[in-house]
């Protein structure tokens, strides 16, 4: 049985005031909510805040990124063991913004991946299609050859500390939910390339997050989906009522 996992990505949104307002309200709202892992991934610079903020509660922190180095000359990088020093638990790791926007490739990724479980981060992998590959129907193609080079090396013990979300681009930040059936669609392959690539029973434990557009209206009908065992939330996750609202209907 997979305990549902809902997290919020602030992306580039926020102050210091904003966040840990908005941690201190999440803590508060969700303090008797036990029967759903949460988690929320603030700006880098937020994450000392934040973590102050929900230290007593039950909402874990993440990272929106992390570098696979340990330490050195790597400017702007920030590594695993300084993420779990500001008490992050996850890693957001493949974001479709960093993949298209910033430009990473499946290789960085992968050595991302990697990195996390070593360093003992759980990583979320993003995955997901852009608009003119759906509409091509090769939404299957793509979305294995990231989860296969995403996860290359990552052994089916290690396997476990992973999340995969599935995000379909053209769904992010544009108000465009996937339906529940295009979204059961892709997570049920996802679950089944897990079974070919590892075991069933690797399979059946893995989480496999839905992301793009959602919000307290669609939650109970994505989440109702065998396959789709909780949520990436972007814009939602920045109002406390929202994302409660969503935790609270999972929970
Ligand atoms: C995301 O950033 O991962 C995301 C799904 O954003 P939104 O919910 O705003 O579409």
């Amino acid at each position: 049985m997979r305990k549902p996992f809902i997290a919020g990505n602030w992306k580039m949104n926020m102050d210091c005031a904003g966040a840990k307002a908005l941690a201190a309200g999440l803590a508060e709202q969700l303090k008797s909510v036990d029967t759903v892992d949460v988690a929320v991934c603030p700006p880098s610079v937020y994450l000392q805040a934040v973590a102050t903020e929900l230290s007593s509660s039950n909402v874990a922190l993440g990272s929106q990124n992390v570098y696979f180095e340990g330490n050195g000359a790597f400017t702007g990088e920030l590594s695993c063991a300084m993420l779990k020093d500001v008490c992050c638990t996850y890693a957001i790791i493949g974001h479709s913004e960093r993949r298209h926007v910033i430009g990473e490739t499946d290789e960085l990724i992968n050595k991302k991946v990697t990195a996390a479980i070593t360093g003992g981060l759980l990583p979320i992998l993003c995955v997901g299609e852009l608009l003119e590959e759906r509409e091509a129907e090769k939404t299957t193609e793509v979305v294995t050859q990231q989860i296969k080079k995403g996860l290359a090396g990552v052994t089916a013990e290690k396997m476990l500390a992973v999340t995969i979300a599935y995000e379909p681009v053209w769904a992010i930040g544009t108000g465009k939910t996937a339906t529940a059936d295009q979204a059961q669609e892709v997570h049920a392959m996802i679950r089944a390339l897990l079974a070919e690539m590892y075991d069933q029973t690797t399979a059946d434990q893995v989480r496999i997050q839905y992301g793009g557009s959602a919000k307290p209206g669609n939650t109970a009908e994505l989440m109702a989906n065998p396959d789709v065992d909780g949520l990436l939330v972007g814009g939602a996750a920045l109002k406390v009522e929202d994302f409660a609202a969503m935790i609270k209907t999972v929970a």
